[in-house]
């Protein structure tokens, strides 16, 4: 061990060397130097950990060469483009909805010049960020008002500690939702302040629980849309209509949390049924809450619509400013809602709503192409058979939208091999694996990274 942490070389012998000296010309010398230690450090605890593998060695190319990975990780972008095959549209860990390309148009605009934000322009008085997209959503939900912030579960947050704080909220035991990234509804409850009373049971809940459930301390009737789950069987939840009407009855507002949220109705498209934004407020919500980035396909918000009086309380809490949504968000909303004004154009031009509508000609012939060119590789065996994508992002659990899966294996390598290769290339394929097979769904690759793909695929066999 001493023998090792002795041989650690000097900070000065490395820099001497040719590539460091190439590199601090170009970055500054500190960071180098910085670098260098970080190194040197990592390798200390290294040897101190006495877990070294047989070819151990510390030496001054080494440390060159740990060097350079470390410069190149911090000078390459870590959060970068990928290339989606796993036929989920609204993947979370993927960055959930593509963007629209007039709302990136927008984006840019907005990056690149001061912009309208709070300023109204015929008085050149202050103005307010929110009033760019109020219009567009009270004209598409029907809502009377509606505010926009960082995402939904701040929504929620945000909403309940307005309406709720220190009262008491009823909501079904079968809507105790838990989204993924640890939003739980009887958490953010507890940070919100309010207290939460649970009603029914998990696969029944009647209007007598809710009714029997209210007292003075009672603020809020809470309706969750039960977005990455069904309850089926001998089930039933009450209808959103008739909790609108007992919270009337007892002047106690009703709060719906939609989740994804969607402005057009999916039935039409072979989906079975959801309520849509609109719907809900028809039927006497006072406050719904959705995301920006899942159905509705634009960028990550949490958008709040409803009756004036109870949007007018939400805007003055305090916590509304640490949600606030910045200029990006609000340009490339507004962009996306705009397509909303002629339905059919959402669906053709919002990339969510293209991809989950994708005609199953266009699936099967992209399937192919791509199955055909990778055909052409020795040592690899494609095939392409029919089988689901997945709406993903909590929204229709059930729903499994036929496409076609080009399913590849390749002959020296396990699928789990692959797999982890195709992640490491440039830019990073993400496929699913089944039957110890790599499954690619074209519903979610776009035909020009047709040639990536094979590309990844060649560089793979060609390793062989
Ligand atoms: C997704 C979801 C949330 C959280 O929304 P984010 O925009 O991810 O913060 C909250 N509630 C429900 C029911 C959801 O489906």
């Amino acid at each position: 061990m001493e023998k090792y942490l002795r041989q650690i070389p000097a900070v000065d012998k490395i820099l001497q060397q040719e590539p460091i000296e190439e590199l601090a010309a170009q970055y500054s010398r500190e960071t180098i130097v910085d670098i260098i230690r970080r190194v040197n450090e990592e390798l200390r605890e290294e040897i101190l950990s006495g877990d070294l593998s047989d070819d151990f060695e510390v030496s001054v190319k080494r440390v060159v060469k740990l060097a350079l990975d470390k410069a190149d990780e911090w000078l390459s972008p870590s959060l970068q483009a990928v290339i989606n095959g796993t036929g989920v549209v609204i993947h979370t860990n993927l960055g959930r909805s593509l963007l629209t390309e007039a709302a990136q148009e927008r984006l840019v605009e907005v990056a690149q010049n001061y912009s309208t934000l709070e300023i109204d322009v015929e008085t050149g008085d202050r103005g307010s960020r929110y009033e760019h997209v109020t219009e567009l959503l009270t004209y598409l939900t029907g809502a009377e008002d509606s505010l926009v912030v960082n995402n939904n579960a701040g929504a929620v947050l945000l909403a309940l500690s307005t309406l709720a704080e220190g009262k008491e909220v009823i909501i079904s035991r079968g809507q105790l939702v838990e989204i993924g990234g640890s939003f739980r509804v009887p958490d953010v409850m507890k940070q919100s302040g309010a207290e939460l009373i649970e009603v029914g049971t998990t696969n029944k809940t009647h209007l007598k629980d809710y009714r029997a459930a209210i007292n003075e301390k009672t603020g809020l009737l809470l309706d969750v849309h039960t977005s990455n789950y069904r309850i089926v069987g001998f089930a039933e939840q009450v209808a959103l209509e008739e909790l609108v009407e007992l919270g009337a009855e007892n002047d106690i507002p009703v709060l719906n949390d939609l989740g994804s949220g969607t402005l057009i109705d999916f039935g039409q498209y072979g989906f079975s049924p959801e309520p849509t934004v609109q719907d809900n407020i028809n039927a006497g919500a006072d406050v719904v809450t959705f995301s920006g980035d899942k159905l509705l396909g634009g960028p990550q918000a949490g958008i709040i619509v409803g009756k004036e009086e109870y949007i007018q309380q939400i805007k003055e809490n305090p916590l509304n400013r640490a949600l606030r949504v910045d200029k990006f968000t609000l340009a490339a909303l507004e962009e996306t809602l705009r397509l909303y004004l002629d339905s059919e154009t959402a669906v053709k031009k919002v990339p969510t709503l293209q991809l989950l509508t994708l005609d199953s000609e266009v699936l099967k012939d992209r399937a192919d192409r791509l199955a055909s060119k990778l055909d052409e590789l020795a040592g690899l065996e494609v095939e392409v058979d029919p089988g689901s994508s997945q709406v993903g992002g909590g929204a229709f659990p059930n729903e499994d939208l036929p496409t076609f899966l080009v399913k590849v294996s390749v002959s020296h390598l396990t699928a789990n091999e692959v797999g982890n290769r195709l992640r490491e290339c440039n830019p990073p394929l993400f496929t699913r694996i089944q039957n110890e097979k790599i499954i690619i769904d074209p519903r979610t690759i776009k035909d020009e990274e047709i040639n990536t793909i094979f590309s990844h695929f060649s560089s793979l066999v060609e390793e062989a």
